[in-house]
């Protein structure tokens, strides 16, 4: 690997990997096929803190630097990438308070999430996805209150969670200078939960509409102020891609190991067939794809670790190379196992459903393009 780990680095890779095969690995297939949500592997996962692992140490987080946090996270993609979304979007819930809160509210979060519970970001609605600040959700004062109303959709773990940051606007016609971000406890009064999407991939991961009628929210439950909705929700935007890209470099791993394993032993025409230089193709593109994203992702992230505050460009970067790689090292692994791979026998066909949403969520592999060409721009 090009990459050089720590011995920290590679003691939480270890841990988080014996954890992923011991603990998730026998389970995969059953909650696969059901899409039921493995409440009691999410309990076993928060003991060990893999939803906090980047969360400070004075919050009670284990404070894992960036670099450390993509070992950590392609280890658990490697195994099951809902698995590791559903971690992430709880840590980066909290990280959104963490950075847009007041002490109080960092605090209050913190004590929810700590102990072993799930966090839920929403911004996505039904008209409002890659056009986000055309969401209508609205926030409207009533004292020292805001009520909420609006539809929410494709929120991650929304059916389980017990913190909410939510993303609304208090004047549409603003645009993003009247969004707000609020914090909001699970059992709130005017929320309610759709049905769970029964999704091609990522099967472990929970994903509702949340409908919130006239949900009455303290105004001190406000990240920053009017008009820092968007900028909460980007900044944790940036940091969530590049997270994302090191969940993908882990699906690509996993995707290249199957392959190259399976070629080594399936005999065709009286000879292995990774013995044919149209398979030795494939899996060195696989190779090569991989450990560029892996690369990729391990300097941005130590860019992040540095103090570097606007890494859109690098983030963007990596969430569509990363993702384009994962997708392609997945259905290279499918033509690698022919028929085989086409079968839920073998593992590959899950690979491959669940690959496909890196390239559309966190924003679309488009919209990231859009934002490297913007950045390219003020550089060039
Ligand atoms: C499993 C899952 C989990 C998710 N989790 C969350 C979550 O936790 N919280 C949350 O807020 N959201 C979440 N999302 C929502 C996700 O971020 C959006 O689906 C995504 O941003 C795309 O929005 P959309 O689906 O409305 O697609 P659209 O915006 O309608 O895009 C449709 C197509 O048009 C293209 N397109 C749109 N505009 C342009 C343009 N200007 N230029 C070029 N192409 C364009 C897109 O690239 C895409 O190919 C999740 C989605 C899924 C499926």
């Amino acid at each position: 690997m090009a990459v050089i780990l720590t011995d920290e680095q590679k003691d939480i890779k270890e841990m988080v990997r014996s954890f992923m095969e011991k603990a998730v690995k026998p389970h995969v297939k059953e909650f696969d096929e059901s899409g039921e949500f493995p409440i009691e592997l999410y309990k076993q996962g928060f003991e060990v803190g893999l939803h906090i692992m980047n969360i400070p140490e004075e919050y009670g987080g284990l404070g894992l630097d960036n670099v450390t946090m993509a070992v950590a996270l392609e280890e658990m993609g490697r195994v099951d990438p809902g698995f590791a979304i559903t971690m992430l979007s709880t840590s980066l819930t909290l990280k959104d308070v963490l950075v847009g809160g007041t002490a109080e509210q960092k605090q209050r979060a913190a004590d929810m999430i700590i102990p072993g519970a799930h966090g839920t970001f929403s911004m996505t609605e039904p008209n409002a996805g890659s056009d986000a600040v055309s969401l209508t959700t609205t926030a409207k004062k009533d004292g020292d209150s805001y009520i909420l109303n609006g539809t929410k959709c494709f929120a991650t773990n929304g059916g389980y969670a017990d913190l909410f940051v939510v993303i609304a606007t208090v004047d549409k016609s603003l645009r993003s200078k009247g969004t707000v971000a609020f914090m909001l406890e699970g059992n709130t009064p005017g929320i309610t939960i759709g049905a769970h999407e029964d999704k091609m991939g990522l099967r472990l991961s929970n994903t509702v509409t949340m409908y919130l009628d006239n949900v009455r929210v303290p105004a001190s439950n406000m990240l920053g102020k009017v008009g820092d909705g968007i900028k909460i929700a980007l900044h944790g935007l940036d940091a969530g891609r590049l997270y994302n890209s090191a969940i993908s470099v882990g699906i690509a791993q996993h995707a290249m190991e199957e392959a190259t394993s399976y070629a080594k032993e399936r005999v065709q025409f009286g000879k292995p067939i990774i013995e044919n230089q149209a398979v030795q193709m494939m899996l060195a593109d696989m190779q090569m794809g991989t450990e560029a994203a892996r690369c990729m992702v391990h300097n941005s992230m130590r860019l992040m670790d540095m103090g570097v505050q606007n890494v859109s460009l690098e983030a963007s970067c990596c969430k569509a190379f990363a993702s384009d790689n994962a997708v392609k090292c997945a259905t290279d692994a499918v033509q690698v196992l022919g028929g085989y791979g086409y079968s839920k026998e073998y593992p590959v066909e899950k690979i491959m459903r669940d690959s496909k949403i890196f390239q559309i969520f966190e924003g679309t592999n488009q919209i990231q393009r859009l934002v490297i060409a913007r950045e390219m721009g003020k550089l060039y």
